[in-house]
Order: structure tokens, then sequence, then C-alpha cells
């Protein structure tokens, strides 16, 4: 297994309601996105796959925020993360007015919520992975 960060955008659908999103998709990364033990940066092309998606599901799926790996056992962002996640919080091209920002650790996981309108962002959720076997990796 590479000790290389990864990442991607995560892909969702919002109820007909309007109150639940689910995500419920992802990106995977790409041979395009820059990789390495410290720094994860997705390419533009995952916009591709993202359209991709949202046509294939007959403009249901759309971009809820971003995933990334990092080797820590309990994550916490990086000044270059924050930056990003406030870039995006800025620019995106979507319809939601808040945006997810996923950190997988090596134990824990922890979600941030970015909120377009007051550019605030806050820690979701943490959580922590089971006991993943590792062996065959
Ligand atoms: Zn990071």
């Amino acid at each position: 297994m590479s000790d290389n960060e990864s990442g991607g955008m995560l892909i969702g659908a919002i109820s007909d309601d309007q109150k639940i999103v689910m995500i419920n998709d992802l990106t995977l990364p790409i041979k395009e996105d820059i990789q390495s033990r410290f720094q994860y940066i997705r390419s533009e092309k995952h916009n591709n796959l993202l359209k991709e998606k949202w046509l294939a599901s007959n403009k249901t799926l759309m971009y809820f925020g971003e995933w990334h790996t990092h080797p820590q056992d309990d994550p916490i962002y990086s000044t270059q993360d924050y930056k990003n996640w406030k870039m995006l919080l800025n620019h995106s091209n979507t319809f939601t007015e808040d945006l997810l920002f996923l950190i997988a650790g090596r134990k824990h996981f922890k979600i941030w919520l970015g909120n377009r309108k007051n550019n605030k962002i806050t820690l979701l959720f943490k959580g922590e992975f089971s006991e993943i076997d590792t062996k065959n990796n």
C-alpha cells in the first residue's frame, strides 16, 4: 500500500424535500493528481468524472465536497488544506450552501462542514475506523 495521500470529490444527492443529503459516491485518485507523503492535490479532471456521474444519474448526483487521506492516526487539517477549503467554499459552482471536507487518518476520520454563506468551517463529526484487516495489503 502506498504511503502517499489519496483523495477526490464527495458526491451525493439531496432528498426531494431538500432536507437530507446522502453522500453515496466519490471520485478516486487519477494519474493527473499530485500525490505525495504530505500532500494531495486533486486535478481538474475530476470535474469531468463529476459531470459524467451527474449526467448518468439524471442530474441528481452532485458535488458535495472533498475527501483525502492523511498518514496520521487522528487527522488534523494542514494550513494548505484550510486554504483549499476556503477557496472551494468561495469558488465551487454547486447548488448547496454547505460543503463537506473529510480527512481519513489511520484510526479516525473527521468531517468538517463548510458554510458558503458565512465562510465558516467547523468540525461536524469524528469517527473511528472499526478493525480493518490489513494483512492482505
Ligand atoms: Zn491534508
